[in-house]
């Protein structure tokens, strides 16, 4: 079944970037199958994947654009991130972790999720080896002894040694494979806007610990930012019915000191914190990746870097692999991701809870860790290694 071309389901983030590694690590042919319209992109597209949000991308995800021919466009409209701030309202601690300290150029780059989507589609879209299949879903997937078939609901139907669920945190082939998935609903949503300014960012992306939840700002071109902003579902639907002057204000006095002024705040959004995982990655001739694999909270910036560290693992082990479904083929990769995976969902998920414990100690303990974080470049620089994904 070499021949046969590998099929990802879901030309979101994660399916667009999958399909070009594969591409560049050996496979022929791929199918991908989204079903929201999908064209040669003349303007940035709006998908789920690719829309009004932003995405800061770590060093390492930019270095993987790189070896893809892509890291200039990307840079052409993102804002490099050279310091980051983190610290607590109404508390001592502190802490920068910034790219001179690193030494390197940049700890990473923020880019809006539709100029992302417009490079990623149109290096898609320029590679005869990928055919795109959208608008389209799957209308039904059978078991064969070396792969799957696959029908669409336009009517074609499709041979694969490998079936790629990349359709989100609500995956339906994940659940036509039997994979089934923990939801925790962490009863908080995330608002998100981009803000200008009345002075410059100077790169600093600013990462603050309140009451409610956390709450990111994150440097975006022509002195704007964009803002990820965190709390229980009533606190954000509050938030979302607020005049802008009233937003900002609210915004304004929850911000540290240090960050610039905000003049302006456009169209808001809000995505609910629900963190999804799947009881497994792999099964024979088939994997799961993405959002529909593990979904994490935005704290740190850290879902699609992560996704991007899998999809290069994959793509160096089935890309070109005469064999690419096999369960031994399949698992060496669930392995070689196991680690990584389990310490960015494991601390994404407990930052914002120990964040938000009221008791005494727990407030002492968290102001610790920023302090200890600040006056000990070892630990911190550990940190910000794995979070610029090197
Ligand atoms: C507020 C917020 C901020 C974030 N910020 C960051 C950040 O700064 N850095 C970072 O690394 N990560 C960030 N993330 C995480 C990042 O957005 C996700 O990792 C990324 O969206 C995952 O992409 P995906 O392609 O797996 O899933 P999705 O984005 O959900 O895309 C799934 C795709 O599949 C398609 N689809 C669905 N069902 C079907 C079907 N049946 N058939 C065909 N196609 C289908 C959908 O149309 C969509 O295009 C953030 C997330 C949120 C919510």
């Amino acid at each position: 079944m070499t021949q046969q071309p590998l099929v990802i389901v879901g030309g979101g983030m994660a399916g667009a970037m999958l399909a070009l590694l594969l591409r560049r690590h050996g496979t022929e042919k791929v199918v991908l199958v989204e079903s929201h319209p999908l064209t040669l992109p003349d303007k940035p597209p709006l998908t789920p994947s690719f829309d009004a949000r932003s995405t800061a991308l770590s060093a390492g995800t930019l270095v993987v654009l790189d070896k893809l021919g892509l890291g200039d466009a990307i840079r052409e409209h993102a804002a490099a991130i050279g310091t980051v701030h983190v610290s607590r309202q109404s508390r001592l601690g502190t802490t920068r972790m910034s790219a001179e300290e690193e030494g390197v150029e940049q700890l990473g780059a923020v880019v809006e999720n539709r100029w992302l989507g417009f490079v990623l589609l149109g290096a898609l879209f320029s590679d005869d080896g990928i055919s795109v299949r959208a608008p389209d879903t799957l209308a039904s997937i059978r078991r064969l002894d070396d792969g799957y078939r696959i029908n669409l609901a336009s009517g074609e139907s499709l041979e694969t040694p490998l079936l790629i669920a990349a359709d989100g945190a609500r995956s339906k082939t994940r659940e036509w494979l039997g994979i089934s998935a923990r939801d925790h609903d962490t009863g908080h949503d995330a608002l998100i806007a981009n803000l200008s300014l009345a002075t410059p960012h100077d790169g600093v992306a600013y990462e603050r610990f309140l009451n409610d939840g956390p709450l990111a700002l994150l440097p975006l071109p022509d002195q704007r930012m964009a803002l990820v902003w965190t709390g229980p579902r009533d606190q954000v639907a509050q938030w979302m019915a607020l005049t802008d002057s009233e937003v900002l204000a609210q915004l304004q006095a929850r911000c540290p000191a240090e960050a610039p002024r905000l003049t302006g705040i456009g169209e808001r959004q809000r995505y609910p914190l629900v963190l999804t995982e799947a009881c497994a990655q792999v099964v024979p001739h088939a994997v799961v990746v993405g959002n529909a694999a593990h979904t994490l909270h935005p704290v740190a910036g850290q879902g699609f870097n992560l996704t991007v560290r899998d999809l290069v693992a994959l793509a160096q082990t089935v890309g070109g692999n005469p064999n690419p479904g096999s369960l031994s083929t399949l698992r060496a990769y669930a392995e070689q991701r196991e680690k990584d995976q389990a310490l960015i969902s494991q601390t994404s998920r407990w930052v914002p809870e120990l964040f938000r414990v009221q008791q005494p100690l727990f407030a002492h303990s968290r102001q610790l860790g920023l302090v200890a974080l600040d006056i000990m470049p070892g630990l911190r620089s550990g940190f910000a290694k794995r979070a610029m994904g090197l």
